[in-house]
């Protein structure tokens, strides 16, 4: 008889685990780190060298429509003076 109660014990607890809100109690620390994300850098590439640097470094230029990221000055004089804007 104790078996029977043992397994009914399980399968209340198991109904419980599925029932229960997702978010447990432990998760509401990391929630808070979610207000302010730490920004994954993301990697442009630079039109003149063809390399790629971290947008927070890049020299941003925006011509038009079109934004170009470049890794120097050097590099955004040069791309600029070969392809001039029309
Ligand atoms: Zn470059």
């Amino acid at each position: 008889m104790w078996f029977r109660i043992f397994i009914l014990g399980a399968l209340l607890y198991l109904l419980y685990r599925l029932l229960r809100p997702r978010r447990a109690p432990e998760d509401e620390g990391s929630e808070r780190d979610r207000i302010e994300p730490p920004r994954e850098d993301v990697m442009v590439q630079d039109p003149a060298c063809m390399t790629y640097i971290p947008k927070s470094q890049a020299l941003r230029v925006v011509r038009g429509s079109e934004e170009l990221y470049f890794c120097s000055p050097e590099c955004r004089e040069q791309y600029l003076r070969d392809r001039p804007d029309h």
